[in-house]
């Protein structure tokens, strides 16, 4: 994720990060905060630097353990810049401009806002995860097209210089948990949607959340019934439960029958605040001391040892002039 906020979102929490600290129990698993790719969009030199150890607090906190997984931030391993180099050599500029992600933000921002990082972008993600010879990356369906673009740049390295890539395959959560705004349930929750009131941030102060979740769009007919179509301000609140509650959405449907929208927002909130309370609490322990920057740092040299041994293949089979 980048470093783009104070804090994450229920969004990111139930979409990434529950599905992030189970996964590290099966595979050995890399993570990192994305600073380099928060370059792309807006960003404040002042703030950077915080909000990349707030994120990185905000993993951990949130489960994903440094023990068990690789912890690192991504500026901190320079083998992505180059390895990223390399890979911009061997995409097309048509290909990479018919990446959707950056068809939208160029549309929306104009030749003049529109950087030529932010067309990059997905050649240094595909280094993000080439580099460590990954076998599965848990991305939702909006990178489904910059993972297959990585797909491709590893088939090709590997057909042209010889076989160096493992070929990553995408990693689809079993029960895929989208969180919509709350005043808009249409949309996803997300950091830059132009109102804060459909915001669920970890880092907000407990009573800021509490009103939130009193004041979410529901509707008029007082009906709890899971119906995305008709009912997107419900179906929100009852998924967000169910995933909560660890329950099935018909089952929390069941549970709640014949009860109220007030009740129905009581069970969010609570559930929310059991939940997110001790992150928040286990997140500003972390930003206190330095044991987080003990963390990253050895998270950084070890990412470093498995990156820089590609790298060197990569430069080996390229042709690279190297120093002996
Ligand atoms: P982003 O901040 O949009 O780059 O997202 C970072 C991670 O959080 C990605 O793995 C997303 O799939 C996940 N994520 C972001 N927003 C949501 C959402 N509203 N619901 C579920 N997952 C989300």
């Amino acid at each position: 994720m980048q470093p783009s906020d104070d804090s994450l979102h229920l969004g990111n929490y139930l979409g990434a990060l529950v599905s992030w600290r189970n996964l590290q129990n099966k595979y050995d698993s890399y993570f990192c905060v994305v600073d380099m790719h928060a370059l792309t969009s807006k960003f404040d030199p002042a703030e950077l630097a915080s909000r990349t150890r707030q994120t990185a607090a905000q993993y951990i906190a949130a489960g994903v353990d440094p023990e068990k997984a690789t912890l690192f931030v991504q500026s901190n391993v320079p083998a992505h810049a180059e390895l990223a180099w390399v890979l911009n050599t061997l995409t097309g500029f048509g290909e990479a401009s018919r990446m959707t992600q950056f068809k939208d933000k160029s549309q929306r921002f104009g030749n003049d806002g529109t950087t030529v990082g932010l067309f990059t972008y997905p050649m240094l993600m595909a280094a993000d995860i080439l580099l460590y010879q990954t076998n599965l990356v848990p991305v939702g369906d909006d990178q489904k097209q910059h993972l297959e673009l990585s797909r491709t740049l590893a088939e090709r390295f590997n057909s042209r210089f010889g076989d160096t890539f493992a070929v990553p395959d995408i990693w689809v959560p079993e029960s895929s948990a989208r969180v919509y705004d709350l005043q808009e349930p249409t949309a996803k929750m997300s950091k830059s949607a132009e109102s804060d009131a459909g915001l669920i941030r970890i880092m907000d102060d407990p009573a800021i959340t509490a009103k939130k979740i009193r004041r979410a769009v529901t509707d008029n007919d007082a009906l709890i019934k899971f119906d995305p179509q008709n009912k997107p301000g419900v179906s929100n609140l009852l998924a967000i439960i169910s995933t909560l509650a660890e329950e099935s959405i018909q089952q929390t449907q069941d549970r709640l029958a014949g009860l109220g929208y007030g009740d129905l927002k009581k069970e969010v909130e609570e559930r929310v605040m059991a939940e997110i309370i001790p992150v928040r609490e286990r997140t500003m322990e972390l930003l206190a001391g330095s044991e987080l920057d003990d963390m990253l740092s050895a998270g950084a040299t070890k990412a470093a040892n498995v990156a820089s041994e590609t790298l060197a293949q990569v430069y080996d089979k390229i042709g690279f002039y190297r120093q002996s």
